[in-house]
């Protein structure tokens, strides 16, 4: 596969941007049709060499320096290339190139990247969300494998996963986070069974697994017995920051989309929206000198850490407030169903405004976030654990 990596940001961009004018396939269908479409998508990129800008070249990926992954991560939005079906690639990947053996990343990794295999990732329970280290699925070793029962909730992807990275608990429900156990599961094996969950949007994207006496083997273990904790924090790593540092540009687009539809909506003349307009301008350019801010920490060898937690905060807020504006400017047909024909493409901000309901819950919530920043970050006071 052809090395990159030596490109300078110029030659690299160039490189890539044409790639995309080749190759782009087009707008992302909704629907049945969407995942099929998505799936193709990903081989495409993979089998060009234009995928996980982090990942080491011998597992599949570019092996690019940190300047250039956030190159590769501004011109994909910028060239509005589809997204990857699952997260599997940012998040799970990463995971098993830090803490699984080689013959795990020479088996799981290429298919994760092709999308050929999908995964999900079985972390929250329906009494373990913000306290994950109170999970209760327990995994109970027998000879070469574990037995693992219990539920996971609000599984993303669940319903089309083939492969789930699971926390089980290992040790004593007192052990908390120092008892877990990190495993990779096949959805397909017997035990596993997936309710999808409807969202308010209307997708059944995740779902609840109920996990009955499955057999995962130990060769399937990601890292060491009751080690799993530190598997599950190895999910913020380069590929992450450097894509949420190129989040800010994505969003620059769609506040001029957002202009475009109040000048449509004939409401530009409003001093009210044009204040808010002005708010978001100035916001997803503040989400992008933030991203560049972890990026540059990331440059100079340090992890992201907890200032990780102001951006992820910052997109939750700023998604959500883009979104209300979108919905108002749309009078009311912002109470039509996001499907409805008489929106045309303005769906879109309905369909938004639902999702970005979320967008301060999944991946820690707001308060979850605000703690974190005013301990780790700030320095203030723990809070006090009843
Ligand atoms: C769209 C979406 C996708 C998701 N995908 C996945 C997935 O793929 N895999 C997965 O494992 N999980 C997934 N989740 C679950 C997500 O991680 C949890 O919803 C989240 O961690 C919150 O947990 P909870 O829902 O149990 O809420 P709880 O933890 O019960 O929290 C309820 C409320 O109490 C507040 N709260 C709780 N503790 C504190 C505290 N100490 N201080 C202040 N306030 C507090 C919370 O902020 C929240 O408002 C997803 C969630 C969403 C919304």
């Amino acid at each position: 596969m052809t090395d990159r990596s030596t490109l300078d940001e110029q030659a690299f961009a160039a490189q890539l941007r044409a790639f995309l004018g080749g190759h782009h396939p087009g707008p992302t269908p909704r629907g049945a049709a969407k995942l099929p479409f998505l799936r193709a998508w990903q081989a495409t990129l993979t089998d060009a060499g234009w995928v996980a800008p982090g990942w080491p070249r011998r597992w599949g990926g570019m092996g690019l320096p940190v300047g250039l992954q956030a190159v590769h991560h501004r011109e994909m939005m910028l060239g509005r290339a589809p997204v990857p079906p699952t997260n599997a690639v940012g998040i799970v990947g990463p995971t098993i190139l830090e803490h699984g053996t080689d013959a795990q990343r020479e088996r799981y990794l290429r298919p994760m990247l092709r999308a050929d295999e999908l995964w999900c990732q079985g972390f929250s329970e329906p009494d373990a969300g913000s306290d994950l280290a109170a999970l209760r699925t327990r995994a109970v070793l027998d000879g070469d494998a574990y037995r693992v029962t219990g539920r996971k909730i609000w599984t993303s992807n669940a319903p089309v996963a083939h492969r789930m990275l699971l926390l089980a608990r290992t040790g004593t429900t007192a052990s908390r986070s120092r008892g877990i156990t990190c495993l990779v599961l096949d959805m397909h094996a017997p035990g596993v069974t997936v309710s999808p969950l409807r969202d308010m949007t209307g997708s059944t994207f995740f779902a609840e697994v109920a996990l009955d006496d499955v057999v995962v083997p130990v060769a399937d273990r990601v890292g060491a017995h009751d080690d799993g904790w530190r598997s599950a924090r190895a999910t913020l790593g380069h590929e992450r920051s450097t894509s949420l540092a190129a989040a800010g540009v994505r969003y620059q687009r769609v506040v001029r989309d957002l202009v475009e539809l109040a000048r449509a909506r004939a409401r530009l003349g409003s001093a009210a929206t044009r204040q808010e307009l002005a708010h978001l301008v100035t916001g997803a350019r503040l989400l992008e000198w933030a991203g560049g801010r972890v990026l540059g920490q990331v440059l100079q060898g340090q992890a992201p850490g907890p200032v990780a937690s102001t951006i992820r905060l910052q997109h939750g807020v700023f998604e959500q407030r883009l979104h209300a504006l979108a919905v108002e400017l749309l009078g009311p047909d912002g109470m039509l169903d996001a499907a409805d024909p008489r929106l045309e493409r303005d769906g879109r901000w309905v369909r938004g405004y639902l999702r970005t309901r979320a967008s301060t819950i999944g991946a820690g919530t707001a308060e979850i976030q605000r703690t974190t920043i005013a301990e780790k970050v700030l320095g203030l006071p723990a809070e006090e654990h009843l």
